[in-house]
């Protein structure tokens, strides 16, 4: 077995930066709050549509909320569902829960409510902090997965009307909107009372290093979404080494950090809720990008840090231009979840003056695992270099046991204090991912004699369009449930816009025609959109295994081939 040996530049230049925490053995993410709130408390952490929220008003407002849930029952050890948009209150909820020693479950707030269920009915989170528009979909939740808790967050009523008009939310009709939108037409109890209780005292019992922080959900390596268990070591040390990366980035006020990237999801996770307010920075929180409202905050402070992936990125650079707004001073921009294009970094970084550099990273690793330095040694079309403390090996996907030859072609398998612990409730699927002690990505890479590293392929099953994990089998068991459809595969094709693009192949019932349009406005209702297959195709069988497996690979080529 041959463990990755960092080649001597990487290991000169960042070995240094690497910070003594980075297998936390203390502490927990509560202490990132802390720590900034007691060096910057008259900075601003929050910034929404143009207000402000400061270190030690934030911290203020978490004790609070922390209190209140505890009134209302939360305990130590129970996941606490978070279904919001990037919204201050998002911040707050995320530290309040932590504090209080319970796990906090993010949730996309765009799910259908079928997607929502099938996730509570996972965790079975008997609290939830949850969008007003999402309230009722909780309410209506079969009776075994009652909440006792459930909190209703307006996100709208901080947002002028232009940004309502800039989302799309009904303005024409805006008193009625906002009646069905807010806090008190329900039952559920309003945040604004969570917010006026006193504050939690000092000595209630703080989380442990090795408590469970965090259920994150994630397609895995196959099947439908599983929640990945990260503890507060595995995030605090991914918040220690994505410092360590970049070991020059300015502290405390000058750093600007945007929330453009959904903070349910791993990525923004931790570079905006534990990462970015480790930092002390003011983080510019997008309930949804758009470029507009983006722009419109670079005019007075451009991002120091930002996060994206490559649509984004396109937009973000397509909308500068055809306004004739600069983007200078957009210091360091970090591409991730998928592939970035090449001819995308000369223009993005000419447009900045700053760095565009890919990272690459996993939901079950906290999830960053690898970047290119943000430095002119940067290999485009690569990864970059494995994060201070992260060891890589590269195996035969057949024999995982077994290294490949330096230089060749294998599964990726990592270890490090930011590998997760395994899937929720699920043994065996995490006994499979697990090898020797490594875990296994089912990304195949090669790594080259500098030690960057580049993905070539993916072995496990997941579709990535657009940034976001899509599990194919729960597609293909909604569309199972159509009743022209006999059999179905889903699969991702590549696509210029999205990276991947969901396409369906699907065979007709006897006796029945299927209709591609109608079949995908069926999927619209059960699914979020970008799960929704962007084209159906009608075949007369799909290729099987001997045992019946649908084999997704070779009707991938079958598509790629017409
Ligand atoms: P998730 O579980 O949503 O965190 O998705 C993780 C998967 O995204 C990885 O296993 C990769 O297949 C893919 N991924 C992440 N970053 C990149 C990247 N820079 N290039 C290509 N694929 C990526």
């Amino acid at each position: 077995m041959t463990s990755f040996d960092p080649p001597r530049p990487w290991t000169a230049s960042y070995a240094a930066g690497v910070p003594e925490d980075l297998d936390p053995q203390t502490g927990s993410l509560v202490d990132i709050l802390d720590a900034s709130t007691r060096d910057y408390p008259d900075a601003p952490a929050l910034e929404f549509f143009g207000r402000e929220t400061t270190y030690a008003e934030l911290s203020s407002e978490v004790s609070r909320v922390a209190a209140a849930l505890t009134a209302h029952g939360v305990r130590a050890g129970d996941p606490v569902a978070i279904v919001l948009p990037n919204c201050p209150q998002h911040i707050v909820a995320f530290y309040a829960v932590l504090r209080l020693g319970a796990i906090v479950v993010e949730h996309n707030p765009l799910y259908t409510p079928r997607e929502l269920r099938k996730q509570f009915e996972d965790h079975g989170a008997k609290h939830a902090i949850v969008w007003s528009k999402v309230v009722k979909t909780v309410q209506e939740f079969p009776a075994d997965l009652r909440v006792n808790t459930l909190v209703s967050v307006d996100v709208t009523r901080a947002m002028p009307v232009r940004t309502r008009l800039a989302l799309r939310l009904p303005i024409a009709k805006a008193r009625e909107a906002r009646a069905a939108l807010t806090e008190k037409t329900t039952d559920a109890t309003p945040w604004a009372e969570l917010v006026r209780h006193d504050p939690l005292p000092d000595a209630h019992p703080r989380p442990s290093t090795a408590d469970l922080a965090i259920i994150q959900y994630t397609s895995g390596t196959t099947g439908t979404p599983k929640g990945a268990m990260l503890t507060h070591a595995n995030l605090l040390a991914n918040a220690a080494q994505a410092r360590a990366w970049v070991p020059s980035i300015v502290r405390g006020e000058g750093c600007v950090v945007y929330a453009v990237l959904p903070m349910f999801h791993a990525y923004g996770l931790t570079l905006c809720l534990t990462f970015a307010m480790s930092m002390g920075a003011r983080l510019v929180l997008f309930p949804k990008f758009d470029p507009d409202l983006v722009l419109a905050v670079t005019k007075r402070h451009p991002a120091t840090f930002l996060p994206l992936v490559p649509p984004i990125a396109e937009r973000l650079l397509a909308a500068a231009e055809a306004q004739g707004v600069s983007l200078a001073g957009t210091d360091i921009a970090i591409s991730g979840a998928m592939a970035l294009p090449h001819d995308l970094v000369v223009p993005f970084e000419k447009a900045t003056g700053g760095y565009l550099v890919e990272g690459y990273g996993l939901s079950e690793c906290s999830p960053v695992l690898m970047a290119n330095p943000v430095a002119e040694n940067r290999v485009p079309g690569t990864v970059g270099l494995p994060l201070p403390g992260t060891e890589c090996r590269v195996v035969d996907p057949d024999d995982p046991h077994s290294d490949v030859e330096p230089g060749g072609r294998g599964e990726l398998v990592v270890r490090g204090p930011q590998v997760f612990s395994g899937y929720y409730g699920k043994p065996e699927e995490t006994e499979a991912v697990f090898v020797d002690g490594w875990f296994r990505t089912g990304d195949i890479v090669t790594i080259d004699e500098d030690g960057f590293v580049r993905i070539v392929d993916r072995i496990k099953e997941l579709i990535i369009t657009g940034g976001f994990n899509v599990a194919p089998t729960e597609v293909e068991n909604v569309l199972r449930q159509h009743p022209s459809i006999a059999d179905v595969a889903v699969v991702g094709v590549p696509s210029d816009h999205s990276g991947e693009e969901v396409v369906a192949a699907v065979v007709a019932a006897e006796g029945s025609t299927v209709d591609p349009d109608e079949v995908r406005a069926f999927a619209r209702g059960i699914l979020t959109p970008y799960k929704v297959p962007r084209r159906v195709v009608v075949v007369d069988e799909l290729p099987k295994s001997m045992i019946g497996k649908v084999l997704r690979r070779q009707v991938k080529e079958r598509l790629l081939a017409e």
